[in-house]
């Protein structure tokens, strides 16, 4: 069983990889630019209601032409860095991925992309979140309305990937990102995520905490047509198995629980390198799967091969 707090650690468990890839315009803010960009927005908004409540709008319009219209631009710029900020914060980092369905993160980057210039069109939720700030004076409004787009982001385009990840196994919902079981509502009223033995976990990544009561295995949306696939089998064995792609585009039938695993040439262990280096994803790789806890080169998974007791009969057939 892998170390999920080991895993989490040096896992690239974030959509971190979308920018690797270059798939998202929206810039990486550093700490220090997000505190800039935060105080720069307070200070400008404090200065508008300053404005406003002491002199008409057609007289900032007028008298105060040139100071008021560069308050004004400063202001819709800093609501687009807003949503920029909203993207890296709660989409890039915030919505779990898997690293070897690269097929998926396609799909999940271009519909978000899709939704995200759908709303920055005139007349959407930017600019709807832009005349609350500065027609309405309403901070509070505008920060909502631009959260909604997130909110489109994470239903239209995360959960549909979501879904391709969560499976029926051994009566349950197992998700193979977290690797983590669903439990449903329990006496108490909560429903989680849980270790397979039903007892909970702590998983923080960067500081931030998966919460195991985010993303519950809901039926996918209608236009999506699925439901939530039973785990494949393997036809030699019957063992569940997990089709992962190879970085060379192959699929490999592997074992679904995922080891930690120690890189050694030469070793007879065989691994699918996982989380790990983001440019070694994929690869077939030789290994220990027992070493110092801590030092472990990634997580991968065990192609099905390596552990199927009918293999042999199964590729003859
Ligand atoms: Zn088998």
């Amino acid at each position: 069983m892998a170390n999920v707090e080991s895993m989490v650690r040096k896992a690239h468990f974030y959509i971190a990889p979308w920018y690797a890839e270059g798939v998202t315009k929206a810039p990486v803010m550093t700490r220090e630019e997000k505190k800039a960009w935060y105080e720069k927005f307070e200070a400008d908004f404090g200065s508008l209601q300053r404005n406003r409540e002491k002199l008409s709008v057609e007289t900032l319009q007028t008298k105060y032409a040139k100071s008021y219209n560069r308050l004004i631009t400063d202001l819709k710029a800093g609501v687009d860095t807003l949503l920029d900020y909203h993207i890296q914060t709660f989409v890039v980092n915030g919505l779990p991925t898997h690293p070897l369905d690269r097929d998926g993160l396609e799909r999940f980057v271009k519909r978000t992309n899709g939704i995200i210039r759908e709303e920055t069109a005139p007349g959407r939720l930017l600019e709807q979140a832009k005349a609350a700030l500065i027609d309405g004076l309403d901070m509070e409004k505008c920060w909502e309305l631009v959260y909604r787009i997130y909110e489109r982001i994470e239903q239209e385009a995360f959960y549909p990937y979501w879904m391709r990840h969560c499976f029926r196994r051994n009566g349950r919902v197992y998700n193979d990102i977290i690797d983590k079981w669903w439990r449903p509502v329990q006496s108490d009223g909560s429903e989680r995520w849980t270790n397979e033995d039903g007892t909970l976990y702590d998983v923080t990544h960067n500081g931030r905490h998966f919460h195991a009561f985010n993303f519950p295995p809901k039926e996918a949306a209608p236009w999506e047509n699925a439901a939530i696939a039973e785990m494949p089998r393997c036809k030699g064995c019957g063992a569940p198995i997990l089709w992962h792609k190879t970085a060379a585009g192959k699929l490999m039938p592997c074992d679904p629980d995922p080891v930690a695993y120690w890189e050694r040439p030469g070793a007879t262990g065989k691994v699918l390198t996982a989380w790990t280096q983001y440019s070694e994803r994929g690869r077939l790789a030789s290994c220990d799967f027992a070493g110092t806890p801590g030092t472990e080169s990634g997580i991968g998974y065990v192609p099905h091969w390596a552990t199927c007791p009918n293999w042999r009969d199964f590729k003859k057939n």
